[in-house]
This record gives structure tokens, C-alpha cells and sequence, in this order.
């Protein structure tokens, strides 16, 4: 077979959203990255072969402003200004065409990692093989981060892992059962239908399971009420292992969808509500909820959530609830126990830098589902909102941590500056401000109308009933005014992108979400430069639909004023922050 033999400086296997997030956030901060996925589009989960939307701590809008932005938000802003009709190929197309233009990845689709080279507690190498094309690709990093869900790397390295629920004794968890045992939360294979014009049959497959009535399903005769977009209660394999028996649960799910599709048309006493749906389209791929996590440094739990993950080395941030499937799944309604229980949460809750790196791997990372938390504390981080979060901080941390020659537990030592690095790239870490340089902060900040500063109090999003922004409408200015003539980089702004919207990712969402760029959002916009006492412009922006906009000028100004010319729609505007460096 044909190798092929690659040298980088971060390798991060699993393209789902934290994989995803890790391998940009890590290529933009300049070090050479290649990205090793087992399937033909990025995503994971909210990749249009499994099609979950993402979400997060803003809990479908319940927690106002709690939207994850950085990566996140460049993507979710990306996927209303091209793909307003939300289809999941398009989608999969903009995550792809992020990685295919970023000229520091190295990106292996379809190359399943099935082997790693040690150098005592050191990784070497990876290697994955690639299914289109017959070849071998082999790795070498300086450090990997494993964002595959499954933890792979757990078993090729000798990395520990844990799999299953932990005792409530073993952290004092008081929602983890009395016992450890192996369960987990199960996988789930989705649906989504079509409606016609007109009445169409269903013949049901002789292998699937056939559900007369409707109490043989979860929820009873309300659980399946809007049937066009599959049910996440559709979930087998928390009491199997989640790994090595997914082709045998794959057919029991197939099995299952068609059933209830069989009763949704044919015996629901409410089928004729359906008569014109058609089944589109059927998820193949199972889609996973848990399998092994990871042992860090710091093993996140139930307590450490709900008193808010205050940490000194807080990195990243939920605000999901543990929302703890039963093992059992679809079955768990034989045995009269509810399929899931959310149990609260607070939102944002800190999630420290040290649940990211292993404990006993010199060179490895993780974030998402497969980071260091107990079972209890991961049915909260599990969400791809969270795991954004996470992957940025790790992509983040690599790039310095490469820069620097250290190894991630090193860069503890280094939290401020990692921080402050997320927090420029527009990340969001809770109750940590973003520090200016001394050009901004020893500028006089003015504007045609209202109160600047909160423009550069380093709180870059509306937190409980303080906005952090300075408001404006088309035609104000916002201007920065140096002490002297200083040399300027970049002006950089962060805009408003509504984060108190609900922003829809498939077709099915509709009422309370925005399917296009959010009218508050600066449209068209100037950056000038004072030169000899002058304003002139440098730059003029339109048809702008990012957050954070960060220019390039590299020159020497008397200072940089920005000017809003139109919005997408809306009356007032906000900026969150107006800085150079
Ligand atoms: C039915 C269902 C509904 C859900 N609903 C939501 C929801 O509404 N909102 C939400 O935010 N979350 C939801 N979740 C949870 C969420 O989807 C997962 O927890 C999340 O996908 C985890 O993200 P991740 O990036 O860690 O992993 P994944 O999304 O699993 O991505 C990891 C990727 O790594 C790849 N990979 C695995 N092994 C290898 C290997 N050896 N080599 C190379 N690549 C590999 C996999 O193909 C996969 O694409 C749901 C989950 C399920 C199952």
C-alpha cells in the first residue's frame, strides 16, 4: 500500500465541531496543523450525515447573550449570509472550504487513525488509513490533540481513559448512581421527512419492528407529534458498548425508525395528519453521545458545574444542563423511567484548562465529548457549542504552546497569556476581561454620540443587564485618539451579531429563529486614519457579515475612528469592543 509521511506541529484527530474548531484556531495562530477525519465532511454530529443542530449555553435563547462566539460565531454568521436556506450540504461546504483555504492544514478526509508511535509518554506519530485512495498517512507532531468522540487515542497510547458512569461516591456526585458501572448514554439514528401535495403511502421494510400503539413508544402518544425531523429518543446502546457494538446497534436503530415511521402513517390515531409525509431522508451513520472520556489533569464534575466553574485556569464554558440519558434508551419506557433527566445547571460555568490536557500523556490534548469530565458532568459539556469552545482553547494552546517548545501542562504556567490570546480571537471566557495594549488604553475614546468606553472595558458581550457596547446608528463614529503618532497592525472591532437571537441551522427551525444575517449587524462601514490632524479613510467595508473584524494597516497613525454607514436592517447598532494593536 502507498505511505505517505507527514511532519507537523499539531495533529488533531476528529473533525466533529471541537476537532474542527481546534485544527483553525491552531492553523491561524501559525503552526503547520494537519487535521486526520474518518469521513468526507466536517461536523461530526452537525455534519449533514447526522444533522443535530448545535447548541449550547445559551440553551436555545433561555440564557440571553450566552451564545459561544469566536470560531462558533464566524461560522453560524457564515452559514446565514450563504446557506439562509439552510441545507446541511451547504453547511458542510463552509466548514470544508475553511479547511480546504487555511494554507497551514493539512487536511485527511476519510483516514481513520488506527495506530500511534510512542516515545515513552511521548506520542511520535500517528497514523490513519485513508479509504479513498489505498494510503497509509503517518503523522509526526509535536503535540495531538484527539477530538474523535471515541478517544482513539486512549487505547493506541496507554492515555487514561474512563468509560461509564462513575459512583456517586467516587466525587460526590449526587445525580451519578450508587454504583460505577459501564453504562453510558446511547447513539440515536435520526429521520427527516418531506411533506407532498398529495397523500402517500408507507410500506414498511419486513425487518423493521412494528409499534401498533403508540404507548409502546417513549412519551406516549405526545412523543411523536411533529414528525419531520426524527427523535433523539430513538437511542440504543448505553447498556452495550458504544463503541464496539455500533454496527449491530445501527441495524437495531434502522429497525426502530422504520417502526415508528410504520406507526407515524400506519396506526397513530393521528395519522392522517401525516398522510402526506414522505421519509427523505434515514441517518445511517449513528450518531454517539458518550464512549470514553479522558482523565486530565483535572477531571470536571457535577460539583464543579453547578457551583459555576470558578477556576483560576477557566478556559472554555458551558451552560447545557446535565442532561443525563437514561442507559437504556428507547427501551428505558419498559421499564417506566423517563429517556433523559435535565438536571440544572448554571449558565455560563467555567471549564478549566487542565480537563484538556492528559494526565499521563506528555503530548496529548482533547476537547469535546471525549475531555476530561465524569459521566455526570460530560451530559452537560457534551454539547457542540461547549465543545467549540473547548476545541478553540486547544488549538489556542497548542499554537503558543509549539511557539514556546513546552508541552500543554507546561502552559499552565502561561494561563494569563493563553487567555488573553482566546479572548482576542473573540472567544469567551467568564468573568476574564481582555486586556488592551497601552496604545488603546492610553487613547481618548470618543464618539458622535453616547458613552464609548464600554467599547474597551474588555467585556465583549451583553453580561445580565449591562450591554459592555456603545450603541450607535448609521452616520455616528467611534474614534480613538492616540497619545502620539503610534505604529498600528491592526484596528480591530467587535460588532453585534445578535447574540440575543436564536440563529436556525436546518430548515426545521423556524418561528423564533433568524435565518439571515441579524438586522443589528454593521453592513457597511469605514475605517479611517488620522493623518497630520487629518481623517482619511484606509479602509471602506461593505457587505460585512462577521462579529470580530480585524484589519490589516500596518502603518504609523495619529489615531483610527470608525464610521457605520448602514446596518442589515435595524435602526441601532452596537460595538463591543474598538481596538489596535
Ligand atoms: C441524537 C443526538 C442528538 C443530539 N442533540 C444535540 C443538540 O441538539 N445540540 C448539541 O449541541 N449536541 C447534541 N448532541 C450531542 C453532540 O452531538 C455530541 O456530544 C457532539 O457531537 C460531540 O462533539 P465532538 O466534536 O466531541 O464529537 P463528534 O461530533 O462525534 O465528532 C468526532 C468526529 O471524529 C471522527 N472520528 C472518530 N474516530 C476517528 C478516528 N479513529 N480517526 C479519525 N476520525 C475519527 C468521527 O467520525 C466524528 O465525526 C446530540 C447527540 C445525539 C446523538
Amino acid at each position: 500500500m502507498k505511505q505517505v509521511e507527514h511532519s507537523v506541529d499539531f495533529c488533531v484527530i476528529g473533525a466533529g465541531m471541537a476537532g474542527f474548531c481546534a485544527a483553525i484556531s491552531a492553523a491561524r495562530r501559525g503552526i503547520k496543523v494537519a487535521l486526520m477525519h474518518d469521513r468526507p465532511v466536517a461536523g461530526g454530529n452537525a455534519s449533514s450525515e447526522c444533522r443535530m443542530h448545535i447548541s449550547g449555553a445559551d440553551r436555545h435563547n433561555h440564557i440571553k447573550n450566552m451564545r459561544e462566539t469566536g470560531i462558533l460565531e464566524e461560522l453560524r454568521m457564515k452559514n446565514l449570509a450563504r446557506n439562509p436556506q439552510r441545507s446541511f450540504s451547504v453547511w458542510d461546504t463552509i466548514l470544508y472550504e475553511m479547511l480546504r483555504t487555511e494554507e497551514n492544514i493539512t487536511l485527511l478526509f476519510n483516514c481513520s487513525c488506527l495506530d500511534a508511535e510512542m516515545d515513552g509518554k511521548r506520542i511520535k506519530s500517528v497514523t490513519g488509513w485513508q479509504t479513498t485512495t489505498y494510503t497509509y498517512h503517518r503523522v509526526k507532531a509535536k503535540i495531538f490533540a484527539d477530538c474523535s468522540g471515541d478517544g482513539i487515542l486512549a487505547p493506541l497510547t496507554g492515555a487514561m481513559f474512563r468509560m461509564g458512569r462513575e459512583a456517586s461516591s467516587e466525587y460526590r456526585e449526587s445525580i451519578a448512581p450508587k454504583k460505577s458501572d459501564s453504562r453510558t448514554m446511547g447513539m440515536t439514528c435520526l429521520f427527516q421527512a418531506r411533506q407532498y401535495e398529495t397523500p402517500q403511502p408507507f410500506r414498511k421494510p419486513d425487518w423493521a419492528y412494528t409499534y401498533e400503539s403508540c404507548d409502546q413508544l417513549p412519551y406516549g402518544a405526545r412523543g411523536h407529534k411533529w414528525p419531520h425531523m426524527g427523535y433523539w429518543w430513538v437511542e440504543l446502546g448505553g447498556e452495550y458498548d458504544s463503541i464496539h457494538d455500533t454496527e449491530f446497534l445501527r441495524d437495531e436503530l434502522l429497525k426502530i425508525v422504520y417502526g415508528i415511521w410504520d406507526h407515524i402513517k400506519n396506526y397513530c390515531p393521528e395519522k392522517k395528519k401525516a398522510e402526506k409525509l414522505v421519509l427523505d431522508w434515514i441517518q445511517f451513520l449513528p450518531a454517539k453521545r458518550e464512549s470514553r472520556r479522558y482523565v486530565g489533569a483535572h477531571v470536571l464534575t457535577q460539583n464543579d458545574i453547578e457551583s459555576g466553574g470558578h477556576f483560576e485556569d477557566t478556559v472554555a464554558y458551558g451552560g447545557w444542563p446535565m442532561d443525563d440519558h437514561h442507559p437504556a434508551g428507547f427501551n428505558a419506557v419498559k421499564i417506566k423511567a423517563p429517556a433523559t433527566i435535565f438536571y440544572p445547571a448554571p449558565s455560563p460555568y467555567g471549564i478549566p484548562y487542565r480537563s484538556l490536557y492528559s494526565r499521563n500523556i506528555e503530548n496529548l490534548m482533547f476537547a469535546g465529548r471525549n475531555a476530561s469530565c465524569t459521566h455526570a458532568a460530560m451530559s452537560s459539556t457534551r454539547v457542540m457549542g461547549t465543545g467549540c469552545s473547548m476545541g478553540q482553547a486547544a488549538g489556542t494552546t497548542a499554537a503558543l504552546a509549539v511557539k514556546k517548545g513546552i508541552p500543554p501542562s507546561k502552559m499552565l504556567s502561561h494561563i494569563n497569556e493563553l487567555r488573553q490570546a482566546l479572548l482576542y480571537d473573540d472567544a469567551y471566557i467568564p468573568g476574564v476581561r481582555q486586556e488592551f495594549g497601552s496604545v488603546t488604553s492610553k487613547s481618548a475614546l470618543t464618539a458622535s454620540r453616547g458613552n464609548p468606553e464600554p467599547a474597551r472595558d474588555g467585556i465583549n458581550r451583553p453580561v445580565g443587564d449591562d450591554t459592555h457596547s456603545w450603541q450607535c446608528r448609521p452616520g455616528d463614529s467611534i474614534s480613538l485618539v492616540f497619545p502620539g503618532k503610534s505604529r498600528v497592525n491592526n484596528v480591530s472591532l467587535v460588532l453585534d451579531s445578535g447574540l440575543d437571537k436564536l440563529v436556525a441551522m436546518s430548515y426545521h427551525q423556524k418561528d423564533d429563529y433568524i435565518n439571515a444575517l441579524p438586522g443589528v449587524m454593521p453592513r457597511t462601514f469605514r475605517i479611517e486614519g488620522k493623518i497630520n490632524g487629518r481623517w482619511r479613510q484606509i479602509e471602506k467595508v461593505d457587505g460585512n457579515c462577521m462579529r470580530l473584524v480585524r484589519l490589516k494597516v500596518n502603518r504609523r497613525l495619529e489615531g483610527v475612528r470608525f464610521v457605520l454607514d448602514k446596518t442589515w436592517g435595524a435602526r441601532e447598532s452596537r460595538v463591543y469592543a474598538f481596538y489596535v494593536d
